[in-house]
């Protein structure tokens, strides 16, 4: 089966082009969203969910490509902001869908990278490849970078102890306690650091077994999933899903930090607001969380010396982050509307600099 599954694209106000992508034969349904190219290709990850309809997916999918634009720029890499949906159970995934969805990534000639978010593994970008070069995150072959998680999981860890300092006065975790909502790809690798770092953990994930797993392996509390974003915690890591930080449970948190994994955790600009009212300091998601992407640019780029690129990203990522919290103290402002400010100059001025 060779056939390019039906590609329709989809008019929105914001985005480049958006394509939604269907093939009966292979069961697939999902969307890509190039949001720009502004600064170079887009690049941002797969993600594959069990979304409760196509107009959820595509939120999703338009959301996270908005994201990654923010993101890219924020880490000062010469790519723009793209990502792609897959309706279904991830652990009912098919090689004929992957490779269907290869076939559409292959049709936009490079204007979108694709590599593995929520749903997606190293091996899933494999059977990808083989319909398409515009995918990384691979497990083998020249550049490849692998899993992503672990170097988003370090730059989250550098972030929560700059953010410790700002907020506490020391980047130090002994005795902290952080209450971790997702234990998967990022939020394992995160427990682990913090735990060696001396942090005090309380978890939680959909998976009870998984919970159930870090209470053994971290002598972690465990608490319920609707129940994790109302421990009372010195800060709080969002590694699951995005829009946790809206009206209902903003008044509920009881911590005096917000910074994790997760994508999108906002669910509005007015959420932002919100925290910094609460004096709860907000380290922006897409900063914060770039470790990633800068692993998947390694490949995208072809650059020759990963760990050296990476380490040099993440210390860059650390002094933007520090910048941005103290300019926000000192606009006595919400940390994301600095960090908004820095990627809107940065869009102003694009590959001439
Ligand atoms: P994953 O699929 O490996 O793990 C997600 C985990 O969260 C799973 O264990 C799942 O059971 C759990 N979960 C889902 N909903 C939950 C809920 N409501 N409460 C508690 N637990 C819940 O995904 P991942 O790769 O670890 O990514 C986690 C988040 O970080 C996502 O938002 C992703 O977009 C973002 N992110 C990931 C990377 C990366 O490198 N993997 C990079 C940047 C951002």
């Amino acid at each position: 089966m060779t056939d390019r599954p039906e590609m329709t694209r989809i008019d929105t106000a914001e985005h480049e082009e958006v394509w939604r992508i269907a093939d009966a034969a292979a069961g697939l349904t999902g969307f890509i969203a190039v949001h720009s190219t502004l600064l170079g290709p887009a690049a941002g990850g797969l993600r594959m969910r069990r979304y409760a309809d196509e107009a959820e997916a595509l939120e999703d999918a338009l959301r996270l490509s908005r994201g990654m634009t923010f993101k890219n720029a924020a880490a000062g890499l010469p790519l723009g902001g793209g990502k792609a949906v897959i309706l279904g159970d991830p652990a009912a995934k098919t090689e004929a869908q992957l490779r269907a969805f290869g076939r559409a990534i292959d049709a936009l000639g490079g204007r979108y990278h694709t590599a593995e978010d929520m749903g997606m593994s190293p091996d899933d970008m494999a059977v990808i490849r083989t319909e398409t070069a515009h995918v990384a995150g691979l497990p083998d072959g020249a550049f490849a970078s692998g899993d992503p998680s672990p170097v988003t999981a370090r730059g989250i860890f550098q972030s929560i102890r700059t953010v410790a300092r700002h907020r506490f006065g020391s980047p130090d975790l002994t005795g902290r306690r952080v209450a971790l909502q997702g234990l998967g790809h990022v939020g394992w690798d995160l427990a682990k650091r913090l735990k060696a770092a001396g942090a005090d953990l309380t978890v939680a994930d959909m998976d009870p077994a998984r919970a159930a797993q870090a209470a053994a392996s971290f002598g972690a509390d465990v608490a319920a999933p609707d129940a994790i974003l109302g421990v009372e915690a010195d800060i709080l890591a969002p590694c699951a899903i995005g829009g946790i930080l809206n009206a209902e449970t903003i008044p509920a948190l009881r911590v005096a930090a917000v910074c994790g994994g997760a994508n999108n955790q906002l669910a509005t600009a007015e959420d932002g607001a919100a925290l910094h009212r609460r004096g709860i300091l907000y380290a922006p998601d897409y900063v914060v969380n770039a470790g990633g992407i800068v692993n998947v640019a390694t490949e995208i780029l072809r650059i020759a010396d990963r760990r050296a690129f990476v380490a040099e990203k993440l210390a860059t990522l650390d002094a933007t982050l520090d910048a941005i919290l103290s300019e926000a103290a000192r606009r006595v402002a919400g940390p994301e509307t600095v960090a908004d400010g820095i990627v809107a100059e940065r869009m102003r001025r694009p590959r001439a600099a």
